[in-house]
């Protein structure tokens, strides 16, 4: 039976989210229908709304229209035939890492880079319809609605413990950054990392540098109101950048001629190209964890890869459904700050609001309550 449920529905490049009353099919064979509690804003929704989303999909535009959200947590309210591991009442977070479990990826237990994950998060099979017409879900998710219907394998169960309004921001931003740190990079004890652009993602790769144990960990933004923050996440020193600053010489000079590993979050070229070359040459990793802008290409001198420089990235932290309970268990023991990065709670016809605190930076993440 179709359902009739609110949500926030960008319908083309440029356009604010808008609120609409959609219908909402029944959970189909392994799909599962989730009550959504909380819902976080992340920086992927505001380029879908922009226009700025990178062809993920063998280089097709991005499909409006969408329902947003990609960070969603509540709890599971029916399953269609088939679903095993998950009841009624379950709590759950929701995970867009769409994985086949059969293609070459998954079998080798990569499953954050199935395959398949860049079909299903264009998700041809939509489950929400306006007028007759699908509406597609973000992500193959679609959290910025009252309900919505995924397949299980997008679900995680979580401690009843953990608050909805948390444990969403677990889904994409938190994973992103302290995975990139834990999972992707393994960060060594003892190491010095550099983290260009503290937003929600940046600022949770400090947190997962600092768990993993690294002594120097340089944070740099160009907005001076995040070092405090910075600093109480485990930042040892702060880089204020400005047009006429040189990250890579600062860094450099903070970490004896270069920090072990660098991550760039904001997906900005100039700033990729400075967090590999300010790496220390012979050994220094520097992953790309920002999305940058579609069609655009990185450069750097050949020389300074011949060096023993590496080149790489992390999606969403590199992380499996599995590793999200440890995030998870990390929060509950206090090892992991959520509460000091989520700085605004709204309602979901507030959405917007939210996107302008994003944008001006006064937020750094800031969650939907349902
Ligand atoms: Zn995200
Ligand atoms: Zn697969």
């Amino acid at each position: 039976m179709q359902i009739e449920v609110k949500a926030a529905v960008s319908h083309a490049p440029g356009e604010p989210a808008r609120i609409e009353t959609l219908r909402l099919a029944a959970p189909g064979p392994g799909e599962v229908q989730v009550r959504l509690q909380a819902a976080g804003l992340c920086h992927s929704d505001l380029m879908v709304l922009e226009g700025g989303f990178p062809e993920v999909d063998g280089g097709r535009p991005f499909r409006y229209p969408t329902v947003l959200g990609h960070e969603g947590a509540g709890v599971v309210e029916s399953c269609g035939p088939g679903v095993s591991g998950f009841e009624p009442g379950d709590p759950v977070l929701l995970f867009a890492a769409p994985h086949c479990g059969e293609c070459p990826l998954c079998r080798s237990g990569r499953t954050n880079v199935c395959t398949h994950t860049f079909v299903h998060l264009q998700n041809p099979a939509a489950r929400f319809s306006r007028n007759g017409e699908p509406v597609s879900q973000f992500c193959g998710l679609g959290t910025f609605a009252e309900r919505t219907v995924v397949p299980a394998e997008l679900l995680v169960r979580i401690r009843p413990e953990m608050p909805a309004d948390r444990a969403c921001y677990i889904g994409c931003g938190v994973t992103t950054g302290v995975g990139a740190a834990v999972f992707s990079a393994e960060v060594r004890a003892g190491s010095s990392v550099a983290v260009f652009g503290l937003g929600g993602v940046g600022l949770n790769v400090i947190q997962g540098a600092r768990l993993a144990g690294a002594t120097t960990i340089i944070g740099i933004d160009r907005n001076p109101a995040r070092e405090a923050i910075a600093r109480k996440l485990g930042a040892t020193h702060f880089l204020l950048a400005t047009p006429n600053s040189n990250p890579v010489e600062a860094v450099q000079a903070l970490t004896a001629g270069g920090a072990d590993y660098s991550f760039e979050c904001v997906g900005n070229l100039q700033l990729i190209r400075q967090a590999l070359e300010c790496t220390h040459f012979a050994w220094g990793l520097s992953l790309i964890v920002g999305a940058a802008p579609a069609g655009k290409e990185v450069a750097t001198l050949p020389f300074n890869l011949m060096m023993g420089r590496r080149w790489g990235g992390s999606w969403l932290g590199g992380a499996r459904p599995r590793d999200l309970g440890k995030l998870i268990d990390w929060y509950l023991e206090g090892q992991l700050n959520l509460d000091d990065l989520i700085t605004h709670r709204f309602r979901l016809d507030e959405i917007n609001r939210g996107f302008e605190l994003m944008k001006s930076g006064e937020s750094i993440r800031s969650v939907l309550t349902l």
